[in-house]
């Protein structure tokens, strides 16, 4: 395979790049892609799995609204088990919190018709992929009269996310030492001393949604190259050989254009634009990022749970490191809880729940 061969034969300098959709990480590990690259070409993982990077006051707020008899919690499978400051969600179902699973947010509206003793709160997280599918649920409670049903909402934009990273483009170094790497069968190397990031596989489903030209300020103001890329492991390989060839370039290349145009998806934007307005947003590990939310718009307050507080992200494990992981600063494995203390059945963090998180799709590729 030409891709690969060119991917294997690079002998320029040490080069990292980001990738920053949770499905592009599942899909890296799936198919062994770090195995495959040569060691001065390194891939790290970036904020790109929404459930990782919601605070732990979020997961408080939806226990503290699921233990009030009047209300029960709406959510993903994969919210249950993310820890909030002391317990998740799953934990707080067996002290009497009312939590019910779904796998559409559209199952919400049926409950709540179905049942309306109660409000049923949806846990709203996402990116500008599902956000759509949140401003439909609005929509379709509006259209037919539903007044008990709520989200609590979690909701993040990507661009400013990155922009944030790329000004914060890893000043400071790694711990020292050497940590094995089973997935290389050799000790990190590289480019790790710089920690600087060369560029990004830009995120796929989000893309879909913004277009590629949401990257174009990004790339421009930075001057690093951004490539869209689909979902299969030659797909990812070819944008990381794109990324190689681009060094030194600020633009957007959109190499999954079987799903992604310039502009996106229009009708998604203007509907989520009806109901949603930019705010701030706190990341997981990283902090508020001005812009980098989504909230409802005044005029649909009514079916807001109250989310404008959730900011802080306190407690949890104080030995994990999702944050550094989320950043890329280090890889899942160089966390000391990793294997140890923290696995999939005992996570310990964000990152070790969901199947998209890093420390969970590492575990599962490469095990301790
Ligand atoms: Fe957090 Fe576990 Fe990942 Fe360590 S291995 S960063 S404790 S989720």
């Amino acid at each position: 395979m030409k891709i690969l061969e060119y991917l294997q034969n690079y002998d320029g300098k040490p080069l990292r790049f980001m990738e920053v959709c949770g499905t592009h990480t599942a899909e890296i590990h799936r198919n062994g892609i770090p195995a495959l690259l040569p060691p001065s070409i390194e891939l790290v993982s970036g904020p790109g799995c929404p459930v990782c990077v919601t605070v732990s006051a979020y997961i408080d707020r939806l226990i503290e609204l699921g233990m009030d008899p009047k209300n029960c919690i709406v959510t993903f499978g994969d919210m249950l088990r993310v820890p909030g400051s002391s317990i998740s969600l799953s934990e707080a179902r067996a002290k009497g919190c009312s939590v019910r699973m779904v796998y559409s947010p559209m199952d919400a509206l049926k409950l709540a018709k179905e049942d309306p003793e109660h409000v049923y709160i949806f846990a709203a997280v996402g990116f500008e992929t599902t956000t759509p599918v949140y401003a439909l649920l609005v929509q379709e409670a509006l259209e037919q009269g539903v007044k008990n049903l709520r989200l609590l909402t979690s909701l993040k934009v990507m661009p400013p996310a990155i922009d944030w990273i790329c000004a914060h483009n890893f000043p400071d170094a790694y711990s020292a030492g050497e940590i094995s790497d089973p997935a290389r069968g050799q000790i990190f190397r590289g480019n790790r001393e710089s920690g600087r990031i060369h560029g990004f596989l830009a995120p796929g489903h989000v893309s879909v949604i913004t277009g590629s030209r949401a990257f174009v300020p990004l790339a421009e103001k930075y001057g690093l190259p951004f490539v869209v890329a689909g979902f299969e492991g030659e797909e990812i390989l070819a944008a990381i050989a794109a990324l190689v060839k681009l060094q030194g370039q600020g633009r957007v290349l959109n190499m999954y254009p079987s799903a992604v145009t310039e502009e996106g998806n229009t009708a998604a934007q203007e509907r989520v634009d009806r109901f949603f307005e930019p705010c701030d947003a706190a990341w997981r590990g990283i902090g508020v990022i001005a812009d980098s939310g989504r909230k409802l718009r005044k005029e649909y307050e009514a079916f807001d749970a109250g989310s404008a507080e959730l900011m802080e992200d306190t407690g949890g494990n104080p030995a994990c490191r999702c944050a550094q992981v989320l950043m890329g600063r280090i890889r899942p494995r160089e966390c000391p809880l990793f294997g140890k203390v923290c696995t999939p059945q005992t996570p310990q963090g964000a990152c070790m729940v969901s199947t998209e998180g890093s420390c969970f799709s590492c575990w599962q590729s490469e095990g301790l």
